[in-house]
Parts: structure tokens; sequence; C-alpha cells
């Protein structure tokens, strides 16, 4: 659906929830629901997704419509929403629609794939661009509706124990990485492995992993990492601005009053927005605090780059050939892709590149007396 005709429902729905709320306590059904989240509560960026779309809803339908929100764990672990939901063990859940990539690559499109989409660029396609059209046509096989539900701006490269220098550097390297960018370094001799976020850390502690991607410096810091690999590497190509969707089951979507529906809308689009927010104002402070623990931030070479783009491209080119589905959806991407590609490299670019310039010039500037 396309964006602004579901804010258009929205307001309908927004506007009967608080102006005519005796009228809708009167006619609307309560509605009991559970949300299994594929994050842990300590992750207050990831889990405060979930939170703010059942706090919503609830001020929005005069307590109605309630969605109980459970971490990772709590009913099912973090990597298993998608089947709690499509078998109806619960009505809808929070994650990485990416973590279902071994199901199907084509999952990935409604949270990243490597060399993909900025998390502007992102809310482009889903909303504007057929993204959205594609991915419910897709989900709908899984019995389940796919709604965008947060984002977390391009990501961090993650965590090494060691120096990465050279494309040689990466072989052999068991480095906890979801999706396809574990594919992807697989063909560079990359040992990916899966692990929800609230096991990475013992993980690496222990030496059973080597590296370690999660998000960006305000997750990652809490989750402790650069206690055990101090080097902090960027960027996360594979994740320039993943998309977590909320799932909900086909059967309890289609159960829900129409008001409730936008209502839900509404408050998974103001979800999106609120995280990315939150991820941009807190992950300066957060880094300079690594940087002050010793953390060595380094950049990952262009030689390094340059590898993981023809392998990523060389994967999607093997992909589409034997899965129609990935080729339909891949082949629509691609082509938005290039074009928000050229079009953020004009005015964006240009702005972004003479303020980090001019700004870099000013802190090299001796201080006036
Ligand atoms: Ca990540």
């Amino acid at each position: 659906m396309k964006r602004r005709a579901f804010l258009k429902k929205a307001a309908v729905g927004l506007a009967a929830g608080t102006i005519a709320a005796p009228a809708i306590a009167q006619t609307q059904p309560t509605v009991n629901w559970r949300l299994t989240a594929s994050w842990p509560k300590s992750l207050d960026t990831l889990f405060g997704g979930p939170e703010l779309i059942a706090k919503r809803v609830a001020a929005a339908t005069g307590g109605k419509f309630n969605i109980k929100v459970f971490a990772a764990g709590e009913i099912v672990p973090g990597l298993q929403v998608l089947d709690a939901v499509q078998n109806g063990t619960v009505e809808c859940g929070h994650t990485a629609p990416y973590y279902y990539f071994g199901k199907d690559p084509t999952f990935a499109f409604s949270c990243a794939i490597p060399f993909g989409l900025n998390a502007r660029q992102q809310f482009a396609w889903m909303y504007h661009g057929g993204g959205l059209e594609l991915m419910r046509e897709f989900f709908k096989d899984y019995n389940v509706i796919n709604i965008p539900a947060g984002n977390t701006g391009c990501q961090m490269g993650g965590w090494f124990r060691k120096e990465i220098r050279t494309v040689a550097d990466l072989k052999g390297l068991k480095f906890r990485i979801g999706g396809f960018a574990g594919a992807v370094l697989t063909k560079l001799g990359v040992v990916p492995q899966q692990i929800a976020g609230g096991d990475i850390y013992p993980a690496l502690e222990k030496g059973t992993i080597d590296a370690a991607e999660w998000v960006g410096p305000y997750d990652d810091e809490k989750l402790g990492f650069y206690k055990v690999a101090k080097y902090y590497y960027y960027p996360g190509w594979w994740e320039g601005g993943p998309e977590l969707d909320l799932l909900v089951n086909m059967k309890a979507w289609e159960a829900l009053p129409a008001d409730y529906k936008a209502i839900l809308e509404a408050a998974c689009a103001e979800a999106q927005i609120d995280m990315t927010a939150k991820y941009d104002a807190a992950n300066p402070a957060a880094l300079k605090r690594l940087i002050g623990n010793g953390v060595k931030l380094l950049p990952f070479s262009n030689d390094i780059m340059a590898a993981c783009y023809k392998a990523a491209n060389e994967l999607y080119e093997e992909t589409s050939a034997k899965n129609p589905k990935f080729k339909k959806v891949y082949d629509a991407w691609s082509k938005f892709r290039n074009d928000q590609v050229q079009w953020f490299s004009i005015a964006e670019n240009r702005f972004d590149n003479f303020m980090i310039a001019a700004q870099r010039l000013s802190q090299r500037a001796p201080k006036k007396k």
C-alpha cells in the first residue's frame, strides 16, 4: 500500500480512537495479541520498536487493542519469530527478515542485502518504489503480512580480535554475521555463524568465534564487545539501512477491524522513524566512549570492499538463476537501487562531503587566543 494511502486511513482511525472514544468502546472488539521479538529487552533501540507500536495501538483504540510484547526466548528463540507467526503460536513478531535467508534468500529484501539500500532509499523502495507490494506477495506464501517497523541506518562492520588488512586475512575467519552477507563472505573463505544478539558476547569471549557484527556503537557498547575484541571496522556494507518488520499472522490480520489495521500500520511507520532517529541521536556519544576505552576504529580497505562487492554480484546472479521469486524482486530492486545511487550522488553526497570537510578543517584550525 502506498504510504499516503495508509497514513490517510490511519488518520481516520486515530481520529476515531481519540475524538470518538466512547463510540469505539461500544462497537469495537477487544483484541489481545502476543508479539514475540528477536531482541533482548536490554537493547532499548530494537526492543523499543515493538514497545512503541504496542503503546500507540493501545492509546489509539482506548485500550481495546492490546499487544503484549515478549523478548527473545520468552516464547520462542530470537531466530524463530517467522515460524511462530506463520504457525499461529503468536499473532505477530518483530524481527529482521533476513534471519530467514536459509528458507529463501528473497526474505532479505524486506531487511537488507549486501551493497543494497541505505535507510532513506529503503523507505523510498517500500513506500513508493513498489517494494511493499512485491514483498507482501512473497510473504503471503508464509501465511504472513509484513509491515515495515524499524530501521537501524547504516551499520558498523563489527568487532575483530585481530586486524583484517587484506582479502587473505578473511580466510578461515569465524565471523558472526547474519543473512546474505555470510553467503557472500563464504566465497572469500569466511566461516559465517548465525547467532542471536544475546548469545554473541560469550561466543566472542570464549574465542568460539573470531569476530562479530551486530549493529552500531550504541547497541554494541551495551553488549560489551569492545572488552573482548579491540578492532572496530566500518562500514557494514551488508547493511546500508536494514529494515525490521512486524510480521503478522494472516488469519489474525484478516480478523482485525479496518480501523485497527490502519492504526497498526501507522504505529509501525512511526516506529520506523523513531528507531532511526534514536540511533542517529545516540551513536555519536557511544562511539566517543568506545574510542575512549581503547577501541581501534578502522575502515575496511578498498580491496576488501571491492572483492566483497564482486562476490555479492556473483551470488545474486547465481541465486537469480535458480530462484524465480528472488529474480522477480531482484530485477525490480536492482534497477531502483541504481537510480537511487545516482540520485544520492548529486545533492546529498555533495552536501554531506562538504559538511564533513568543513568540520574537519575547523577542528584542525588553531584556536584564536
Ligand atoms: Ca548487523
